[in-house]
């Protein structure tokens, strides 16, 4: 390991200041630790936020939830609102990781963990990632992992967070903290694509922080679930995933939220497949006749042409969970 300078702070004015300076936060250090120790990341200086007032769960008018940006994994997925309100989010956090890791990490660095493309972590391998201009060694590498959606010349990984594709199903958004104060993205719009900038990973301006995740208050009623499928069943991540949020009204589909893991560079909304199912009344053929559309617009690589099918018969068997209740 490489020197560095470790700075504690107990204030989001301290730690905002310490970030300006250049310093990379840490809290429950579950993914920037291993970086550093394989020297694909050298910070020279880490803030330590774990000490900041962030890790409370609070409800909010209407029916959502404020979930402060150093609660882990573990406590979220473990409060009682969030498990009966969100299902979604409790099963997405409790299929990630493992049970050591998920009582570390936090939900703020959740949303700020890298890529887990094994080239990225490779120093002897081309990564755009990792070292911009450099070239993408999976792209005629083996990518039997890597994206069919949102990929761009320069970077074909996909994003690794279950919890990230439920939010962006429930139209969740971060709470920023920076040097010019407060403001809210969702988080669709925090978790960047490649495009030719792959280094670039979360719309951040310099020394900002997260300080919260909020779910807005949703349709009711809401039933929601999270299917993900993998290499094996634990401690791995997806090859797909669906996330899926109904509200049946009088026995027709009001709203439908479904987003999906495994498949993009970033959480991949279906829009198509949504727009399939709002207006309509729950059946198996509606469940199939929607989810043909979840790999619209899917660009295979060499190695990973099975997602198509897969994807596909992911969101439909978590359609039919979610849509016909026992
Ligand atoms: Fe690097 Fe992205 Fe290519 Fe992986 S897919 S080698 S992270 S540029």
């Amino acid at each position: 390991m490489y020197p560095f300078a470790y700075l504690k702070v107990d204030s989001e004015d301290a730690a905002v200041a310490a970030l300006c300076a250049g310093g990379r936060p840490i809290a429950g250090g579950t993914t920037l630790v291993d970086l550093m120790r394989e020297e694909v990341e050298r910070p020279e200086t880490l803030v330590d936020i774990a000490a900041l007032p962030l890790r409370q769960i609070a409800t909010t008018p209407g029916g959502g939830v404020l979930i402060g940006a150093l609660v882990t994994m573990t406590q979220a997925a473990s409060d009682a609102f969030v498990r009966t309100s969100f299902p979604v989010v409790s099963q997405a956090l409790e299929s990630s990781a493992s049970a050591q890791l998920r009582n570390m990490a936090t939900i703020g660095g959740n949303l700020m963990q890298r890529t887990r493309c094994t080239y990225f972590r490779d120093l002897s391998a081309a990564c755009n990632k990792r070292e911009p201009g450099s070239g993408c060694a999976a792209r005629e590498g083996f990518n039997r992992t890597h994206a069919i959606l949102g990929a761009s010349a320069a970077c074909v990984a996909t994003h690794p967070s279950d919890l990230a594709v439920a939010l962006v199903a429930l139209n969740a958004s971060v709470h920023l903290r920076g040097p010019d104060g407060r403001r809210q993205l969702t988080v669709q719009d925090f978790l960047l694509p490649p495009s030719d900038t792959p280094q670039l990973e979360q719309a951040l301006q310099r020394g900002e922080l997260i300080t919260a995740v909020e779910i807005p208050a949703p349709p009711r009623p809401l039933r929601s679930g999270y299917l993900k499928v993998r290499d094996r069943q634990s401690f791995e991540f997806a090859l797909t995933s669906a996330a899926v949020a109904l509200s049946v009204r009088g026995g027709v589909i009001r709203s439908a939220m479904i987003a999906a893991a495994g498949v993009g560079t970033v959480p991949w909304r279906l829009g198509a497949v949504e727009r399939q199912l709002v207006g309509q009344r729950p059946s198996t053929e509606l469940w199939q006749r929607a989810a043909v559309h979840a790999a619209d617009g899917a660009e295979p690589l060499r190695h990973n042409g099975f997602k198509v099918g897969l994807l596909r018969r992911t969101v439909e068997r978590q359609l039919r969970v979610v849509g016909e209740p026992g």
